[in-house]
């Protein structure tokens, strides 16, 4: 979420077409994956086969698991449809109780796959399997997993330690699940990605200090 620049929905709900040519190269030379994996996935490529999920189940260890409105995501069975390679920083612009209701909200259109409250508390809303829609930009949408941190962009005081830890904790994690370098090419701000109309997470964040927790936590392995 985040100040808005200008009026643009997040309605893609279809698979774009460059991400369905990036999905059949993945097949192609995803050699590599697929040695690692094994073959026992590959049923999941099957036309309509989906991955087994289990309900209430959750990516992040110690996440609460809310679920949003399938209408604000999209089912997917990522990263085998689509690579992940980035994390989307968001900044709510309320509380953390208001995010939680309008991801829950099927007119909203748009939520993302964790909130983080100023208290560090985690909560998933959607399996990163799945296809959150938070970046306004569908092929982001299809690469990214997207992190709202409750607070407001023009109020440094939103951002805490606990809240930094917390995030850094989780980004860490996707990182090292989906092999995402660490660096500012991969883990952006929603203002960052193309055709962005939002603004979040805004000059108080401290991008120096979030990147430097993301490694930390990169090594010590919590
Ligand atoms: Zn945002």
């Amino acid at each position: 979420m985040g100040a808005k620049k200008g009026g643009k929905g997040d309605a893609d709900r279809r698979p774009g077409r460059r991400a369905l040519l990036i999905g059949a190269a993945a097949v192609v030379v995803g050699g590599a994956a697929l040695e690692r994996s094994g073959l026992s996935r590959l049923w999941w490529r099957l036309p309509g086969a989906q991955k087994p999920r289990v309900q209430g189940a959750v990516d992040f260890g110690g996440a609460r698991w809310v679920e949003a409105s399938p209408a604000n995501y999209r089912r997917a069975d990522r990263p085998d449809d689509y690579r992940i390679d980035r994390v989307v920083v968001h900044v709510t612009q309320g509380s953390y109780a208001s995010a939680v209701k309008v991801f829950q909200d099927p007119g909203h259109k748009a939520a993302a796959h964790y909130i983080v409250r100023k208290d560090g508390h985690v909560t998933q809303m959607i399996r990163e399997l799945d296809v959150a829609f938070h970046a306004g930009n569908r092929e982001y949408n299809e690469r990214s997993v997207g992190i709202e941190h409750e607070g407001f962009v023009e109020d440094a005081s939103s951002f805490t330690d606990a809240m930094y830890a917390a995030s850094a904790r989780l980004t860490a994690r996707i990182c090292a699940r989906y092999g995402i370098p660490v660096d500012r090419r991969h883990i952006i701000g929603h203002a960052e990605v193309p055709g962005a109309d939002h603004t979040d997470p805004g000059r108080h964040w401290d991008w120096d200090r979030y990147l430097r927790l993301v490694r930390a936590a990169r090594t010590t392995r919590t």
